[in-house]
């Protein structure tokens, strides 16, 4: 599965926002299950209205969303690639991410300290960033040093992630993160696989205060400037009120949101900026047991897309059988999409759309 780091300095809402998270999760139980991995990581189903749609036309006993995990990534502070705070141990953490979720301070209260003594999310995510661009730094130093004999060699592995890592640190000693490399797309894997943190993704959350909830405020705004020129993206969001809709019923729930002029809850917006700035795509399995989302990246083969769901699908792939899930529900169901001619026979080369409502066909 994929996961999101939630990162941010002290005091800026990160456990309110994983708290309220993990308890909507564990409050919706039938239809976003949620558990707890370790006291810090919670799998959060995505929530995806087409999912229910397809239920109700199959008549499917379960409903099974598809999956994120969140990990809260707590102790991130000035000085932790020094080994301040809790150091490097969150930064391990940090290195198995997809992506951050990178939390912002951008409501005031007096009441609430600031570890930096003012309210200012920009110069704040330049804290955090500065630090995970010194922990990169040091870790290329480290992995470059230790490459140094087999480069004598004709080590073409060897080659490639040296070669990497010199972009990567000339960018970091430029004072970049490693995320403005441009990779070709022949080493995209490899550059991948080295785990940079500054080359993951970076989904900011401007954690404003009730009442900026619906509009944002000035802060938010200066932030979401601030990721459109890095390619980044944001979400404003109050944890306080997610954290008081997690503990309410559905229907209480949607009442509150609209007291708030809210269309949705903010963890929702949250889950979905996530998947989208992942790239992710969701395809639908669906039968009279259960209707099932399951997450790809854009452009999966269909193969690689039934890995997802077992080895043996992807090994034993014949073929899949396809229906889009605009023309599933506008037909009806998969019998009428079927005798409507809307059922495609897909084969190896297929890339999954995202929507497909897919049967795998295999050998075992
Ligand atoms: P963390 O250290 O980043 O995990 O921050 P917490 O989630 O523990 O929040 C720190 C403090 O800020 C707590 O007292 C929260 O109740 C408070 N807090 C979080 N979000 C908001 C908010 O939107 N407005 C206000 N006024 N306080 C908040």
């Amino acid at each position: 599965g994929f996961k999101m780091g939630i990162v941010g300095l002290p005091n800026v809402g990160k456990s309110t926002l994983f708290n309220a998270l993990t308890r909507t999760a564990a409050a919706q139980a039938a239809n976003f299950p949620f558990c707890t991995i370790e006291p810090n990581v919670g799998d959060v189903g995505v929530p995806d209205d087409r999912l229910e749609k397809l239920a109700a036309l199959a008549g499917s006993k379960q409903i099974i969303p598809t999956r994120m995990t969140f990990v809260d990534i707590a102790g991130l502070v000035k000085g932790a690639s020094k080994g301040e705070g809790l150091g490097n141990q969150f930064l391990a953490n940090i290195r198995e991410v997809d992506a951050i979720a990178h939390v912002l301070r951008c409501f005031e209260d007096d009441d609430v300290t600031h570890v930096e003594g003012r309210v200012d999310p920009v110069a704040d995510a330049a804290t955090i960033e500065t630090e995970l661009m010194l922990a990169d730094l040091e870790s290329i130093e480290k992995r470059r040093a230790g490459l140094v004999r087999k480069l004598k060699g004709s080590d073409k592995e060897a080659q490639q992630q040296d070669r990497l890592l010199a972009a990567a640190q000339e960018a970091l000693e430029d004072g970049k993160p490693a995320r403005v490399v441009e990779v070709e797309a022949e080493d995209a894997k490899a550059w991948r696989m080295l785990q940079l943190l500054t080359t993951k993704p970076v989904l900011y959350v401007c954690n404003v205060s009730e009442d900026d909830a619906a509009e944002g405020n000035a802060l938010s705004a200066k932030v979401a400037e601030m990721a459109a020129a890095e390619g980044n993206s944001h979400v404003v969001i109050s944890a306080r009120i997610e954290e008081e809709i997690s503990q309410l019923e559905a229907e209480e729930a949607e009442m509150f949101l609209g007291e708030m002029g809210l269309e949705e809850a903010g963890l929702d917006r949250l889950i979905r900026a996530g998947y989208a700035l992942l790239r992710l795509e969701t395809y639908f399995t669906v039968g009279p047991k259960e209707a099932r989302a399951w997450t790809i990246r854009e452009g999966t083969s269909a193969p690689q897309a039934a890995g997802v769901i077992h080895g043996d699908f992807e090994k034993g792939f014949i073929r899949a059988e396809t229906i889009a899930y605009d023309d599933f529900v506008a037909l009806g169901g998969e019998q009428a999409a079927k005798e409507a001619g809307k059922m495609r026979a897909e084969g190896k080369g297929y890339r999954v759309k995202d929507g497909d409502v897919l049967h795998f066909l295999f050998n075992t």
